[in-house]
């Protein structure tokens, strides 16, 4: 029976080796990446469908690694929230957003609303408000440009606790947004516990489309529901005119995705604000 448990455990021990030293390598190079300057942020324009203004930028961070190349936010971030490391590489990310936007605002000089991804782990800092607070004072960018998008996981892990840390962030003046809203298992009367600016819908949201306009009907009548509790949607992922058309038949605020734009480096989005349709 011993000789049995042991065979049994080798079966599965090379799959779960590779898997676990897989893991084990990026979180050790994951560690020093950040003293290193291996983070960057791209930015994902985002549009009124109102007039098709540039109403902002989502940063979504990069991660350069000196082997690997670029590693994908969906390789690494989970890791990140596992290990704790995203608090200090939200910071990073924190501060390197709003020090570019108020840099850009300045050389272009229009308004422009920043958005940054925040962990549940974050969230869960005792001091995050003072934090925000800190940056915001460093880099000088008004309150009302800085938008953080919470997923809707990190809203339930305690409520209370949630609440009031949103209601602390929403003193400083900044706009909150839940992620990836249809996801999770939230519906709309529940977020109205959170001082909530900005649903942004989920891709898959908006692709059900069985063809014969139920689609439509739902996600109009989910957009009149948000406007009526006072938050403006934003659809992600938009990948085409057709949809692009079908949401603002729909009346839903904003846009962001591949169709209008993709997630671009600096420079480039530098160049996109200097262009006379840039504004
Ligand atoms: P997310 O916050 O939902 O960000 C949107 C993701 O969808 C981005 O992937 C973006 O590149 C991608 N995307 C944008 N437009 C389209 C489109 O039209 N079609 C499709 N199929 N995808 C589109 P990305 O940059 O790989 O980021 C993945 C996730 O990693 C993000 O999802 C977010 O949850 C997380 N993440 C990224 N940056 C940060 C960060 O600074 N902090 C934290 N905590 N999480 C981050
Ligand atoms: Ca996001
Ligand atoms: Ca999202
Ligand atoms: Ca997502």
């Amino acid at each position: 029976a011993k000789d049995a448990g042991r065979n049994r455990y080798r079966l599965f021990e090379p799959a779960m080796t590779v898997a676990t030293q897989e893991r084990m390598a990026l979180e050790v190079s994951l560690r020093p990446a950040l003293a290193r300057g291996e983070f960057e942020l791209h930015y994902q324009p985002r549009y009124a469908l109102d007039g098709m203004r540039l109403f902002g930028v989502e940063a979504l961070i990069r991660w350069n690694h000196p082997q690997r190349g670029q590693v994908s936010p969906q390789q690494f971030i989970g890791i990140a929230e596992e290990t704790g490391l995203i608090v200090e590489i939200g910071r990073w990310v924190m501060e390197e957003a709003c020090a570019r936007t108020r840099r850009l605002m300045d050389e272009h000089g229009h308004s422009m609303v920043v958005s940054v991804n925040v962990s549940a782990r974050q969230l869960a800092q005792a001091g995050f408000a003072d934090e925000v607070r800190a940056v915001l004072a460093r880099t000088g960018l008004p309150p009302g440009c800085l938008e953080l998008e919470l997923t809707e996981s990190a809203l339930i892990e305690d409520i209370e606790r949630t609440a009031s840390m949103l209601r602390e962030l929403k003193l400083l003046g900044i706009r909150l947004a839940v992620d990836d809203f249809g996801t999770g298992y939230s519906g709309l009367a529940y977020l109205r516990r959170f001082p909530i600016d900005v649903l942004k819908l989920d891709r898959s949201f908006v692709l059900q489309d069985d063809g014969n306009g139920s689609t439509f009907d739902f996600v109009k009548a989910f957009v009149d529901l948000a406007h009526a509790l006072g938050m403006a949607v934003v659809a992600e992922g938009v990948e085409t005119g057709d949809v692009l058309d079908f949401l603002r038949a729909a009346r839903c605020d904003q846009a962001q995705g591949y169709y209008l734009a993709r997630p671009m480096a600096l420079d480039k989005l530098e160049a996109l604000l200097a262009a006379p349709s840039g504004s």
